[in-house]
């Protein structure tokens, strides 16, 4: 068995924090620019094109870096409503990261903001076969339910400290098998904190929330 295993890991599924803990797997997401090189990258990350920052970004340059193998999801990418860009824009943007992740075999990490129906209708057209993560998912049940029914998987993080929060409700039901944790860019929390919020939140023991993250996030990432 991995020598990691036997520890008692956190996973920071999506961060853009360059934290190094002796337990703990920090997957870095890093918006790429045509500056950004391979020595730079640490040892492991997720990249992709943010839809923020399209704009300033290089597409060539994301082709080229996700081939490594320390690059183990694609993103984070997806649409986003709340910004001028136009959706017809991004979504042609993120069809190109959904093609390459295909290609690659790497899962997706998503950013989706009022753009849920898109996203289930372009998961369904491009019929797509690697997971999609759609991560600091925030929003109430029934959106829930609807992303699970087709495959979505999920990255919790802040709002789940919330009592005020819906996704509390989420959280609580969610599948072993479809979630992760992750703080994004929070810099005032930490993911020891979110794991034992998610604990008592799915009354579970600590130890058991991080073996079957674990086991979740070996199954997404730890093929490839
Ligand atoms: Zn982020």
């Amino acid at each position: 068995m991995d020598e990691l295993m036997d520890f008692k890991m956190y996973i920071d599924f999506h961060t853009h924090s360059d934290r190094i803990s002796p337990n703990l797997i920090n997957l870095q997401t890093i918006h790429v620019t045509s500056a950004l090189q391979a020595e730079e990258l640490p040892k492991i990350c997720s990249l992709g094109l943010h839809p923020w920052f399209i704009q300033n970004s290089s597409w060539e340059n994301l082709v080229d870096l996700a081939k490594l193998s320390n690059v183990v999801a694609i993103g984070e990418c997806g649409l986003d409503r709340n910004i001028a860009l136009p959706i017809e824009v991004q979504t042609s943007v993120f069809k190109k990261h959904i093609k390459l992740a295909e290609q690659l075999q790497k899962p997706l990490v998503i950013h989706c903001v009022r753009a849920f129906a898109e996203l289930i209708s372009l998961k369904k057209n491009t019929k797509s076969s690697i997971p999609w993560i759609i991560h600091g998912f925030h929003k109430k049940i029934e959106v829930f339910q609807e992303l699970l029914k087709h495959d979505f998987y999920f990255s919790f993080g802040a709002a789940i400290l919330s009592d005020r929060s819906p996704v509390i409700n989420a959280i609580a039901i969610a599948p072993n098998s479809r979630f992760l944790l992750e703080t994004d860019d929070r810099t005032d929390i930490s993911i020891e904190q979110i794991y034992d919020r998610a604990a008592i939140l799915r009354h579970v023991l600590l130890e058991t929330l991080q073996e079957q993250l674990s086991e979740t996030y070996n199954q997404l990432i730890g093929l490839y």
